[in-house]
């Protein structure tokens, strides 16, 4: 039998942050690991569509899929520059009766050719489809699902899988160990309606930077929701449960993101290709890394986001936030050793914890965006936070190997 203390620290060491949402998910599937298991059951999967010639290329539908879905990831690596080394990969599933749609962590993806049978989909509404994929995927939704898969018994069990409609489903050819069962399992296990309106948030988003029109988003539900009153409902609505007012939040979303969409339409992006060979991996790894620590973020993200920029950010929560500030510490060292400002400023703001590390980390993390003004303000926080609330004073907790007060105030004199 585990005692409580040690089931309670593996739970805790199982809780991770997504960077993206801020929100704690249960993952205890490695990253990497993830990533490549998935990989190899989606090969095996086309494989098998393959053999039945079920993927479809080189008609105008499947180049279409692949300009839309390139577009998107473009905008996705800004956001998650760690996916700019994906193997992205999207391939159309001859499957007029299935409406779905998928992506894997790793970024596999796949479109079954129901989405233009049944439901008439325009370009606008396949990007709305895929940027919601995409979605999931950035949010580690997809590796979340993969780790609630390896705990439930379902992982263990050769279950059926059904990756077409009913009566075409492939699966029975498929060799999966249990971790590739548990990436495909992922993507057919439903979502959580709070993992839906992140997706909805974030896909609706990323397809409005990539110059598709947010009006899609409603558009694409109700057609789908209308298909879901028929005889045979839409797949991918069993995998995408509804959270409450859909329609209504996502005409909301899109009024906020219509300047990203019209500012795209005017000055299409310019960006590398990300489907394909990998011969332009530097070219793309450059172009995310660029774009990462440009002061600009997803709206999910923009209020505190914007507190940070403007230097407004003041923590007073030492309590309540002292074991959100114990476990995300070492990802900030990490952060900082990569430069990946962004990201560490939007980890600190998420942690709210009162201390002269946290103060410093947003001071260089302004540093390195070039946000001057705001980088002394919180430097000079650091400095005056320092007195009570110095991270080496904190019972169990040190500095990350930070002298945070010498350069906090190095930095102040402009020494460093
Ligand atoms: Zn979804």
């Amino acid at each position: 039998m585990v005692r409580p203390a040690l089931a309670l620290l593996f739970l805790l060491a199982a809780c991770s942050t997504s960077p993206l949402t801020g929100r704690s998910q249960y993952l205890i599937v490695s990253d990497n690991m993830a990533v490549t298991q998935s990989a190899a059951a989606y090969s095996q999967m086309m494989g098998e569509f393959g053999k039945k010639k079920q993927i479809e290329t080189g008609t105008p539908r499947a180049e279409k899929v692949r300009e839309i879905t390139d577009r998107l990831i473009a905008q996705a690596v800004r956001f998650r520059p760690d996916s700019a080394n994906w193997a992205w990969e999207v391939q159309v599933i001859n499957d007029p009766k299935t409406v779905n749609a998928f992506c894997m962590a790793g970024g596999k993806m796949a479109i079954y050719t129901g989405m233009w049978e049944r439901l008439k989909a325009t370009d606008d509404e396949i990007a709305q489809v895929m940027g919601h994929e995409i979605a999931h995927a950035l949010a580690d939704h997809t590796r979340e699902r993969m780790s609630i898969a390896m705990t439930s018994a379902v992982a263990t069990t050769t279950a059926a899988i059904a990756l077409g409609s009913r009566d075409s489903g492939p699966g029975t050819g498929l060799a999966l160990t249990g971790m590739q069962l548990a990436s495909v399992l992922a993507i057919q296990l439903p979502n959580s309606r709070e993992g839906e309106s992140e997706a909805d948030q974030i896909g609706i988003e990323l397809a409005a930077r990539a110059g598709y029109d947010p009006k899609a988003a409603v558009t694409l539900w109700e057609k789908m929701a209308k298909e879901s009153g028929g005889k045979q409902p839409a797949e991918f609505f069993s995998t995408h449960p509804s959270p409450q007012n859909r329609a209504a939040r996502l005409a909301e979303l899109g009024t906020k993101v219509q300047p990203y969409y019209l500012a795209a339409k005017q000055n299409p992006v310019e960006a590398p290709r990300f489907l394909g060979a990998k011969a332009d991996q530097k070219e793309r790894s450059e172009y995310a890394a660029k774009l990462a620590n440009e002061p600009d973020t997803l709206t999910f993200l923009a209020e505190p986001f914007e507190r940070f920029k403007s230097g407004k950010a003041v923590f007073q929560c030492r309590t309540e936030c002292a074991l959100r500030y114990g476990t995300r510490k070492t990802d900030w060292k990490r952060l900082h050793e990569n430069k990946q400002w962004r990201e560490l400023a939007v980890s600190v703001m998420q942690t709210e914890y009162l201390s002269d590390l946290s103060y410093f980390m947003l001071a260089e993390a302004a540093r390195g965006m070039g946000l001057k003004d705001a980088a002394a303000t919180y430097y000079k926080r650091a400095v005056e936070a320092g007195a009570r609330y110095g991270c080496g004073a904190d019972a169990g907790f040190d500095c990350e190997g930070f002298e945070v007060q010498k350069r906090a105030q190095a930095a102040l004199k402009g020494q460093s």
